[in-house]
């Protein structure tokens, strides 16, 4: 294992000025972080979408004022934090970019998901621009590289779902990154954009920065992945909805995985599969309060039975109201007294594993169902 740390930030934490100044703040704290992952700024992937939308229905106000938005929202950025001459030009390059694609989809009226993920991977190579120009301002005495992730994050062809080819990763890794590995030197990078073996540009999902992030951890051996977003961890239950969730110090990968993929929308999915493979630790914190503690995702397990999260999934006809935890198939009674303390609500039992218990609701609202099992999480365990 190396003692070097990737940090990656979301939208959120790189969505104006001030944001991206508290990002770099936390890479200036933290002498460790060799590799800087950004997304885009706060919304822009879904606006890139509207752009292609727009121009697919011939729609051309619509999609000039798409651009304009996107343009004074990055100029501002550069503006609030002082950018060098180079990355306005650069940006217009990038802005020159979007609207070629623009011009192209409105002239076919049509657009393939392969052009989709070019125009996506404009978001990401925008505010990875931004921010790699302020953290040089920032720590004068370090050597700061914008690198394109797309030469190292080596994909299937399979557009907006890339499948990441590890070997090639690692291999373009040793060329591009490794020379890198040294304390005077920080690379900033893009999520969730890579290339396939043709060269095109690829996307490996919709909030897939995180697992490029975890790429990038897998092939340097990182004693660390950090994901930095605007909530201080992993919490016991969507705290939009659940008004007391806490959050949660530790979860094993198991455990976060299962929250992962039985609804909760903090990590993607298969960011853990490269950090589990290396056993690499993921920490997820506030950009807002990065003193403030987050959650550990570790192969450790606890030793007892525990109930830690709850989490709903909206199926098509109905949701997946889960309880998440460790040895849950050690405690006999848990599935009926789970049963039991919901009382009329309709949940029927579902599935059981070592870190999940669900069940599924048929015909009732979610927001009261959840309600209830947060309840009786944090009452009854
Ligand atoms: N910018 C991409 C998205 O919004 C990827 C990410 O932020 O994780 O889906
Ligand atoms: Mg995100």
């Amino acid at each position: 294992m190396s003692k070097w740390t990737v940090a990656k930030f979301g939208g959120s934490s790189v969505k104006d000025g001030a944001a991206m100044l508290r990002s770099s703040n936390v890479v200036e704290n933290n002498p460790d972080i060799r590799i800087v992952v950004i997304s885009a700024t706060q919304n822009t992937t879904n606006q890139l979408e509207f752009v292609a939308r727009a121009a697919q229905r011939g729609d051309e106000a619509t999609l000039h004022s798409l651009v304009n938005e996107l343009v004074q929202k990055h100029n501002n950025i550069a503006n609030e934090i002082f950018s060098s001459p180079n990355v306005f030009t650069e940006l217009n390059f990038l802005y020159d970019e979007i609207k070629f694609i623009g011009d192209a989809i409105l002239k076919d009226r049509s657009y393939s998901p392969k052009m989709m993920d070019l125009l996506y991977s404009i978001g990401e190579r925008m505010s990875s621009l931004l921010v790699s120009d302020l953290i040089r301002l920032r720590m004068p005495g370090m050597k700061v590289t914008l690198l394109d992730a797309r030469d190292v994050i080596k994909t299937s062809s399979d557009y907006q779902k890339a499948e990441p080819q590890i070997d090639l990763i690692l291999e373009h890794a040793k060329e591009l990154v490794f020379p890198h590995l040294n304390k005077d030197s920080i690379i900033v990078t893009q999520g969730f954009i890579g290339k396939d073996l043709l060269g095109n540009t690829t996307t490996l999902g919709r909030e897939g920065s995180d697992y490029s992030a975890a790429l990038f951890g897998e092939a340097i051996d990182a004693s660390v992945v950090q994901i930095w977003t605007d909530v201080p961890g992993i919490a016991s239950s969507d705290p939009r909805v659940v008004t007391d969730a806490k959050f949660i110090p530790t979860l094993s990968y198991d455990e976060a995985t299962a929250l992962a993929s039985l609804g909760a929308k903090v990590l993607f999915p298969t960011t853990l599969l490269p950090t589990k493979r290396k056993n690499i630790p993921v920490f997820v914190g506030s950009s807002l309060d990065p003193k403030g503690g987050g959650t550990t995702v570790t192969k450790e397990q606890d030793e007892d039975f525990k109930l830690k999260a709850v989490s709903i999934l909206q199926k098509k006809d109905y949701a997946i109201v889960s309880f998440i935890g460790c040895h849950l198939d050690r405690a006999e009674s848990l599935v009926e007294d789970l049963k039991l303390y919901f009382g009329e609500s309709p949940v029927v039992f579902y599935d059981l594993t070592s870190v999940s218990v669900s069940f599924k609701i048929i015909g009732s609202e979610n927001t009261p169902v959840l309600l209830k099992a947060h309840e009786i999480l944090v009452k009854k365990y």
